[in-house]
């Protein structure tokens, strides 16, 4: 949709960026009767929201009722803390997340109104109650059942559309400068406030080298469009942004398949979206788990206990370039090798030891688990087998001889575990893998009106952030906060700025 030049260019609301927590910012927003533009740089919505699994982990929920769970908010902030490493837990905005979490139930609540379905709730220890709510069939749902109702309700939505900067009136925000493709640059105005919605800065090595440090600047973003746009507007308006050296990642991750996989290609709107949703507490948990699994050999990682079991790192080369087991030495080395792509190179003994439980090659914990031949069946392009080396050399282009140099090496290596060495057929090559950030945890400073902070913790007029560019300190490791958050704090956005536009309390 474009703007056009007879187009108005005064509304209550601009929301910067058409990802999960900008869409539901907007629609929240018009659903109080504001009028509502928003941008998005890509040619399609979606961001990072698009393209993720799609689990939304809250406590307190109708679908845990309904399941006889109890559970609340505060048991669900005591164990969120026990996720992810304890010294990034320590920089965790504890007052934020409680809040944020004592917020999420309304908003499953809010989105089943709207017309989304959720499996579940799952398990993931060690949260104590099963709390992870899987939308069906995917993430993409979100993003069109809040399309739809923005479009509904008579928000204006621009793709192509990259806001540039934002433009200020003494200390407020008063609106953006935004460049659109094909009728260039216009400055609009904002009466309410500016939302940022803009995602996260995993692929912006400029900001990885000034944040994190420059041995990780090579990492790529998994979303090669998550350019941390929203971090430098509020930052250009005086925010103060937190955390902004940790990231999720980097880690492994097999690079994604060439065509959409399957679970994409499951309508995630109109009336097919909505009888599989109805149908979903009809399906076997089999199928369902089935159906996960073609999603979770879309993104996932491979298991870090492959390389404690012996499993060899190789570049394109055929060429071994690290400790297997060093992280993040490792993935920081992958990012440096030809075209930044390695291999995991398993002998007879792992892949009959990756093909059952408890050993696999990637999870989604506690919902489904891929084992080798997973891989041979959804991931033929990253799953090469032969019965000797040289015929994985030559189907991967690996010179020859290169790979039974890399096992000889390896078993005459002094850092790794002395074990037998395995010749018997077949060999299996997985990858190519790459090193990637899945995101990025800082965020812009605000307050739980959604209101970004400048340095003196005083609310910048104008101006909110949402999503990963509101992340304000929290650590939201485990599986469903993010998008969680991302929803949540959108909602809460547009109400708010209803509230202020309305002069209600
Ligand atoms: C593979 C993968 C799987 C994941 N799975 C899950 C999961 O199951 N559960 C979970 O909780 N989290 C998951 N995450 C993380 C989660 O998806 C994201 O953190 C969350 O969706 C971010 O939402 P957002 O609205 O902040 O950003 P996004 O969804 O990335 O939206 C930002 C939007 O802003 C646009 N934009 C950027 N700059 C500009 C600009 N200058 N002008 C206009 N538009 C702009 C972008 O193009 C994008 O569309 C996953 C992440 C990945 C990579």
């Amino acid at each position: 949709m474009k703007l056009g030049p007879g187009m108005q260019d005064t509304w209550d609301v601009i929301v910067v960026g058409g990802g999960g927590s900008g869409l539901a910012a907007a629609v929240s927003a018009a659903s109080a009767g504001l009028s509502v533009l928003l941008l998005e740089k890509r040619p399609e919505l979606g961001g990072t929201t698009g393209i993720a699994v799609g689990s939304f982990t809250a406590s307190g929920t109708e679908y845990q009722r309904r399941a006889d769970i109890s559970d609340n908010p505060d048991d669900h902030e005591a164990d969120a803390a026990l996720f992810g490493p304890p010294e990034v837990q320590a920089r965790n905005n504890a007052a934020m997340r409680r809040y944020f979490l004592g917020h999420a139930a309304e908003t499953l609540d809010w989105l089943r109104d709207l017309g989304l379905n959720f499996h579940g709730p799952s398990p993931e220890p060690p949260n104590r109650a099963p709390r992870m709510h899987n939308v069906v069939p995917n993430a993409k749902a979100y993003i069109a059942v809040l399309q739809s109702h923005l479009l509904r309700l008579g928000g204006e939505i621009v793709c192509e559309a990259t806001v540039k900067r934002l433009t200020t009136f003494d200390a407020a925000v008063t609106g953006v400068e935004v460049e659109i493709a094909g009728e260039g640059t216009r400055e609009l105005i904002a009466r309410s406030g500016v939302v940022l919605a803009a995602g996260d800065y995993a692929n912006n090595s400029q900001m990885i080298n000034r944040y994190k440090g420059p041995q990780f600047g090579a990492v790529e973003g998994i979303n090669p469009y998550a350019t941390g746009d929203g971090h430098r507007l509020a930052e250009q308006a005086g925010a103060e942004l937190v955390n902004m050296d940790i990231t999720y990642g980097p880690e492994l991750r097999f690079v994604p398949p060439p065509r959409q996989p399957f679970s994409q290609l499951l309508p995630s709107r109109g009336t097919a979206a909505k009888v599989l949703g109805k149908c979903l507490p009809l399906v076997p948990d089999w199928v369902l788990s089935k159906l996960i699994k073609r999603l979770l050999v879309t993104w996932q990682h491979p298991e870090n206990s492959l390389f404690d079991d012996g499993a060899i790192l190789v570049n394109q080369r055929g060429e071994r370039f690290c400790d297997e087991r060093r992280s993040p030495e490792r993935e920081i080395a992958i990012a440096s090798q030809p075209d930044k792509k390695a291999y995991l190179l398993l002998d007879a003994r792992l892949v009959d030891r990756y093909s059952r439980w408890p050993h696999f090659i990637s999870t989604a914990p506690e919902i489904a688990y891929a084992y080798v031949d997973d891989y041979r069946r959804l991931r033929p392009d990253v799953t090469t087998t032969g019965d000797k080396l040289s015929d994985l050399a030559s189907q991967r282009d690996i010179p020859m001889g290169a790979l039974e140099r890399a096992v000889s090496e390896y078993h005459s290596s002094e850092s790794v575990p002395k074990r037998t060495r395995e010749e018997k057929s077949p060999w299996v090559l997985l990858g190519p893998v790459k090193s990637y950030f899945t995101t990025t945890e800082g965020g812009a400073k605000i307050n739980q009106q959604m209101q970004v902070l400048n340095s003196t913790g005083q609310p910048i007029p104008g101006l909110f952030a949402v999503g990963q560019n509101g992340l304000s300190g929290m650590v939201l490791w485990g599986h469903g906060l993010h998008i969680a958050w991302a929803l949540t704090s959108g909602r809460l956005a547009g109400l708010e700025l209803a509230r202020q536009a309305t002069g209600s309390t």
